[in-house]
């Protein structure tokens, strides 16, 4: 694995990929997932130049960052439970992935008591699997306006994940269902979102192709996780 190889690579394809639909390259965010990697890992990313980084799992997080470079910054990506908030608010800059009232008030609340407003990305249930995480579309534009009437979060935008397929082409109708969602839900609060956080390694392209404002990519820069069996679960 040469990190540096990688993420050369990954930052042209964004680039070409911007190219092929009139975008600037500079309004995609390259998040790299580092979950499961140690920070000797990320002490190497981070020289190269990387600087945000995805974990999804609070407490491999909170033994992590304070091992790695104080420049770097944080998104969580996995489902947060609320007895993890705490620490999520005070760890990260963008906790993604909120699909709930009861998470957003549980986040609010963290964020007044630690003095700070929390940004938050909601998370959706494109495809309707009922194995995932994420709000239903109808129900997120429903709740949107008690979301936002929170006093202590921010939304930003959405993000999705959707159905694993090794075709990449077969994620793109659930990136234009995420953007098109973006825009109702902007046409509820009156106001922009600016992010839209979707495609993964096998991806990222065709969800920048639909408007992906981050990408998360995991693999096709640190090569294949550590021991991902211990992924599951928190
Ligand atoms: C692990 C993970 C990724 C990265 O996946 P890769 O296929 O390794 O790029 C992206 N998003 C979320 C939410 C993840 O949990």
């Amino acid at each position: 694995m040469d990190f540096a190889e990688n993420l050369n690579s990954i930052r042209q394809r964004i680039a070409a990929a911007c190219a092929r639909v009139g975008r600037d390259q500079h309004s995609v965010m390259l998040l790299a997932v580092s979950k499961s990697h140690p920070p000797e890992t990320l002490q190497a990313a981070a020289a190269c130049g990387q600087i945000f980084f995805g974990e999804n799992k609070v407490q491999e997080a909170k033994a992590k960052i304070p091992l790695c470079p104080g420049k770097l910054r944080w998104h969580f990506i996995g489902h947060l439970q609320s007895n993890k908030v705490r620490d999520a608010v005070e760890l990260f800059e963008l906790i993604q992935g909120v699909d709930s009232l009861a998470i957003a008030r549980e986040i609010s609340k963290r964020a007044e008591q630690a003095g700070k407003t929390m940004p938050i990305l909601l998370e959706v249930n494109v495809a309707g699997e009922g194995s995932k995480f994420g709000y239903a579309p109808e129900k997120l534009l429903a709740e949107l306006n008690e979301l936002n009437a929170l006093p202590k979060i921010e939304i930003h935008g959405l993000m999705a994940i959707p159905p694993y397929s090794p075709a990449a082409e077969k994620s793109r109708p659930y990136f234009q269902k995420l953007r098109e969602l973006k825009i109702q839900a902007e046409q509820v609060l009156g106001a922009p979102l600016p992010h839209l956080s979707m495609g993964m390694s096998g991806d990222f392209e065709i969800a920048i192709e639909e408007g992906a404002t981050i990408v998360r990519v995991g693999t096709a820069l640190f090569g294949p996780r550590v021991n991902p069996i211990r992924q599951t679960g928190e």
